[in-house]
């Protein structure tokens, strides 16, 4: 088995950011900035928003966290985002979700000018990935490509079982893998709650995309033996041994898949921190595109 590592092998996409930048900068562009606007006190909101900041500050990038009190109003939101839209030192934002629940996610994110919209999540940008066309794509997919990629993983002629149909994971990865590209080519299977017999999917898959946010869902006996496994969610359960209180699970018993997989990712430090990257390659990419 060989580990998936998001993190080092986002640390090294840093390093190749952080080098770009400095090109762009000696040769008199500007300096990439990207704002985080975080509405509430939500606990895991406030640590991805933070480290997407510190990102940012490690690869000379500039950025800057807008935060709203969760009574914030839809359209007080909508005008934050116009104003962020008419800045022209900003070249790319992103309103973390989820949003408190009288504020419409939809309404905002088709608010954000597509130049700026650095998740990829506004339909104009979907429907340019949907066509294969060169556009922002959304941050996690996105991750999970660049790790196919570092790691030489086959794609051409597999079978690709996503589990979870969101809109921000499961969807776009399940295009992603179809397309007629590297990494691409995939025969692929898009799973949700409703389907049926799941785990007799789940066995023929050579390559199992894994993101519905329940803990340790996938198991062994779930799993083919040389199957690549790419687990993206993230749950948070309360650990008083840790010193942040919580502990972090995946979707996949990593234990016990591990032992069958030829690639797996582990959680924390597989898909997130490539999550991460993949953001600030979509800023560098606004700047560049202006
Ligand atoms: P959503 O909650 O939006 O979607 C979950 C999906 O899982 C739905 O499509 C749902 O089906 C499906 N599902 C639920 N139960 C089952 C089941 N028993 N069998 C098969 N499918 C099921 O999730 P997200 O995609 O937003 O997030 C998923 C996980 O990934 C979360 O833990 C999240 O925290 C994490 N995440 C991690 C990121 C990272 O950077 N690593 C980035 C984004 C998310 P249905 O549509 O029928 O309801």
């Amino acid at each position: 088995m060989q580990l998936l590592d998001g993190k080092k092998t986002a640390a090294d996409i840093k390093e190749e950011v952080a080098e770009e930048i400095k090109l762009l900068k000696l040769k008199g562009g500007k300096t990439p900035h990207l704002v985080a606007v975080l509405v509430g006190n939500n606990g895991a909101s406030i640590t991805y928003v933070n480290a997407k900041i510190a990102a940012c500050d490690k690869v000379g990038m500039q950025s800057t966290i807008v935060r709203l009190h969760d009574t914030v109003t839809e359209s007080e939101l909508l005008d934050k985002v116009e104003e962020l839209n008419n800045d022209a030192d900003i070249d790319g934002f992103i309103v973390q979700l989820p949003l408190p629940k009288h504020i419409s996610d939809k309404k905002v994110t088709e608010a954000i000018d597509p130049k700026k919209d650095v998740d990829g999540f506004h339909p104009w940008n979907i429907g340019k990935m949907m066509l294969n066309l060169p556009t922002f794509l959304p941050a996690t997919p996105f991750g999970i490509l660049q790790l196919i990629e570092r790691y030489n993983i086959e794609t051409n002629g597999k079978h690709c079982v996503v589990v979870g149909r969101s809109s921000i994971v499961g969807s776009p990865i399940s295009n992603l893998m179809s397309r007629n590209s590297y990494p691409g080519n995939c025969t692929v299977t898009l799973t949700h709650s409703r389907t049926v017999n799941l785990k007799e999917i789940t066995l023929t898959a050579d390559i199992l995309i894994v993101a519905l946010g329940k803990p340790e869902f996938i198991t062994a006996d779930m799993v083919k033996e040389g199957v690549v496994v790419f687990d993206v969610g993230i749950t948070r359960k309360a650990d008083k041994s840790k010193k942040s209180g919580y502990k972090l699970y995946g979707d996949v018993d990593f234990k016990g898949v591990q032992e069958k997989a030829s690639f797996i990712s582990p959680v924390p430090g597989g898909v997130g921190p490539m999550t991460i990257v993949s953001l600030l390659k979509n800023t560098l990419l606004a700047t560049k595109g202006k």
